[in-house]
């Protein structure tokens, strides 16, 4: 034993050796000396630990494999074939190529984000996006925040601090992530006061919640559910007007939210924000990165003097957005102003809006090259499915879609071999994320544009683990 430990020590090289060879050298010009130093000295102490020898060149050629993993952004691109597009957990909205350009020029340069060029005086940072919230929308103001969950939080904190909040029983919302209404409104600071019942809330129940310590009525958007059956819910516009005659302010929180007419791009009816004002809200809060297609943020638009109070709340240096993402969002929102190209330069919008038979020929295009990637162990076959929106916005409306589905070909563990599959696709170079729906696993293309780039990575399958887990 002792013997056997001594020989193997002597096998292996020092550091100083391994740094000293050519490739070392080479390793040091990618990564730098500290870092080499530090993976040579791994792979040595593992092999030590393990009792095993180790050539030089082995040793380096170890070093080098664990530097370039660990070198790949942890951040990594996927191709996200969910069939879910505003996918929360794989970062919402794509961002238009004017917006990222936009980013990219606010990164590099110093801009004036809070400097006024023309009387060379202290600017305001939401400046930049205000005059474009009233024009889409309608408003009188408006203001942007870390995200829409910020800016719940802040209107319920400026208005509603140590006094009542008003909302039906039917719109007590969990959002994915620990947004829950009631607990957003007590660290808010306010008094959640539920009314009406979980299926019917009417304007009498409203009306007799309101007294003189009420802060404010809110209107929540159900975005990820739907009561159906026997239900009553009091419209926005009615609701407004119970609230203004009692001077209250009345807060819709329209959750994705949009700027555009969907029902324009034949997609169902989703509440736009013109209208939520229009319908005599007092304060209107939408995300950045859901319908409207831009990134993580949350507006909040509306009356000028609720608005005022809410840039003095101290909360709102703490929410604030920067420069890259005010680029992004003064970028993405003057798309809007020419609605028949928005649906070219939105990406959101344009993976909204592929027609499925565009989908389904895209599928039979890659059936081949995919089912040849796959190998013997899977058939895979073009299918209809269903598309979603995601993040909170018709939660109940389908879009038809297409897509592969992929089976393992008779066997018994046809779960082990799917779910096999489906960790071999998350291994690739850029991974491919898909969902499991009737023993298959679904590739919904909607979201697949780039396909060169979609059969590039798949070429690199590799499906031992599969088999392993099939037998
Ligand atoms: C999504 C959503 C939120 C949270 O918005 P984020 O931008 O994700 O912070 C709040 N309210 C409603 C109704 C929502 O749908």
């Amino acid at each position: 034993m002792m013997k056997n430990d001594t020989t193997a020590l002597r096998k292996l090289p020092s550091v100083d050796e391994v740094m000293r060879s050519p490739a070392g050298a080479d390793a040091i010009d990618r990564f730098g000396r500290t870092a080499v130093v530090g993976a040579v000295r791994a792979v040595l102490g593992e092999t030590r630990a393990a009792r095993m020898a180790l050539s030089p060149d082995q040793t380096i050629a170890d070093a080098l494999s664990r530097l370039e993993m660990s070198a790949q952004p942890n951040l990594r691109p996927v191709f996200n074939l969910t069939g879910t597009v505003l996918h929360t957990n794989l970062g919402r909205a794509l961002i238009a190529e004017e917006a990222i350009e936009a980013a990219v020029t606010a990164m590099r340069s110093a801009v004036a984000l809070e400097f006024d060029l023309e009387s060379g005086k202290r600017g305001e940072r939401d400046d930049h996006l205000r005059g474009l919230l009233c024009e889409l929308t309608g408003a009188e103001d408006a203001t942007v925040v870390n995200n829409n969950a910020s800016a719940v939080l802040i209107v319920l904190n400026t208005l509603a601090l140590g006094r009542d909040a008003i909302v039906s029983r039917g719109e007590l919302i969990e959002i994915g992530g620990a947004f829950r209404m009631p607990d957003i409104m007590a660290r808010a600071g306010a008094k959640l006061v539920e009314v009406g019942t979980t299926n019917r809330t009417h304007p009498k129940d409203y009306a007799g919640a309101i007294t003189d310590g009420t802060g404010l009525v809110l209107k929540v958007h159900t975005s990820n559910y739907r009561i159906d059956g026997f239900t009553k819910e009091v419209p926005a516009r009615e609701l407004a007007a119970i609230a203004r005659a009692r001077n209250v302010a009345m807060v819709n929180d329209l959750g994705s939210g949009t700027l555009a007419d969907l029902t324009r791009f034949g997609l169902a009816h989703e509440p736009t924000v013109a209208e939520a004002i229009a319908d005599g809200a007092d304060l209107v809060t939408f995300s950045g990165d859901k319908l409207l297609g831009g990134p993580q943020a949350g507006f909040i638009v509306g009356r000028r003097d609720l608005l005022a109070q809410i840039n003095k709340n101290p909360m709102k240096r703490a929410l604030r957005v920067d420069k890259m993402r005010l680029a992004i969002l003064e970028a993405t929102l003057k798309l809007y102003r020419d609605p028949d190209r928005l649906v070219q330069r939105l990406p959101t919008l344009r993976l909204l809006v592929r027609p499925a038979k565009d989908i389904e020929a895209l599928g039979r295009r890659i059936l081949a090259p995919v089912s040849s990637a796959l190998g013997s162990s899977y058939a895979a076959e073009v299918v209809a499915c269903a598309s979603q929106i995601g993040s909170g916005a018709l939660p109940v409306e389908t879009i038809a879609s297409a897509g592969l589905a992929i089976r393992p070909k008779a066997g018994r563990h046809e779960g082990h071999a799917l779910a096999a599959l489906t960790a071999a696709l998350r291994t690739l170079p850029v991974p491919i994320i898909g969902r499991i729906e009737e023993q298959a696993l679904l590739l919904d293309l909607r979201c697949l544009e780039d396909e060169s780039a979609f059969l590039a990575s798949l070429s690199k399958l590799d499906l031992a683990g599969a088999k392993d887990a099939r037998a």
